[in-house]
């Protein structure tokens, strides 16, 4: 069995490490196997210049490193790949330390001065943060919450097509936790704001790393209480109750998405 990522203290380090996690905005470089599957490349495997790189953690014995370079051409002996079917794709050690350097690495960019004081920050030597070198702040990492909701209504689920989605793909209701609410208060404002119904009965049902750029995408299992689908004409284009046999086109798989409606579709959820 492939033992778990085990993160540690983000740190630079001008020593390759032994597995990589290179970006360029959102692709990430990958090594494909005669099977199809992908993985993280290992040292000597490509070329690209490693020169002062952040330390992520290990994979047992392997220890995990990540860095971003400016241009693809930089770095040969791999494939670029866009990151989120990527990240689905990476079996899941190697997921993780993908998912923990994109957000690492933009949080680090991000952080680079001080919020207080203005002055500089260093990487934290004992944990995860950034700490001001004038007035000693320190900054952690912040994870964004986020839900993504399956409401069921007898044999029936509501799917959304989001203006952002590829046509003519329909999905779920999702959205961000606001400062103060709960989880379940995000929940039922998201499908007031979004379709105009309420819903109750909540159960968890999994979660995602959603490195775009810092969440945490929670995912629930709902039922229908009251209210006409209306969309909200923003963000939902369009919305509707669909049966199990009449579906529209959906996610592609390895998404929270797609893992709720197929959980629902199989009698599961
Ligand atoms: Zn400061």
């Amino acid at each position: 069995m492939t033992p778990p990522f085990i993160p540690a203290i983000p740190r630079e380090s001008g020593t390759e490490p032994d597995v990589t996690v290179i970006l360029c905005g959102s692709r990430i470089l990958i090594r494909r196997e005669s099977d199809g599957s992908i993985r993280l490349p290992r040292r000597g495997e490509t070329v690209y210049p490693w020169q002062s790189g952040l330390m992520l953690g290990r994979i047992g014995p392997l220890l995990c490193g990540a860095m971003e370079i400016a241009d693809e051409s930089a770095a040969t002996g791999g494939d670029w790949h866009d990151l989120r079917p990527a990240l689905n794709a990476l079996p899941p050690p190697e997921r993780i330390a993908a998912g923990r350097a994109r957000e690492l690495l933009i949080w680090r960019k991000r952080r680079r001065f001080c919020g207080l004081c203005g002055a500089v920050t260093n990487d934290s030597e004992t944990e995860c943060a950034r700490v001001c070198a004038a007035c000693g702040a320190a900054f952690f990492p912040v994870l964004a919450p986020a839900v993504i909701v399956l409401v069921k209504r007898g044999d029936e689920a509501l799917l959304a097509h989001n203006r952002r989605f590829a046509k003519p793909i329909y999905g779920l209701i999702a959205g961000f936790v606001e400062a103060g609410e709960t989880v379940e208060e995000c929940i039922r404002r998201e499908l007031y704001e979004e379709v105009s119904i309420t819903a109750g009965n909540f159960h968890y049902f999994g979660s995602q790393c959603w490195p775009y750029p810092n969440s945490l995408m929670l995912g629930f299992t709902a039922e229908y209480r009251s209210g006409e689908i209306t969309p909200d004409g923003c963000e939902i284009e369009s919305a509707n109750w669909f049966r199990r046999d009449a579906m529209p086109e959906i996610p592609a798989p390895g998404s929270i998405a797609r893992s709720l409606i197929d959980a629902w579709i199989d009698g599961r959820i």
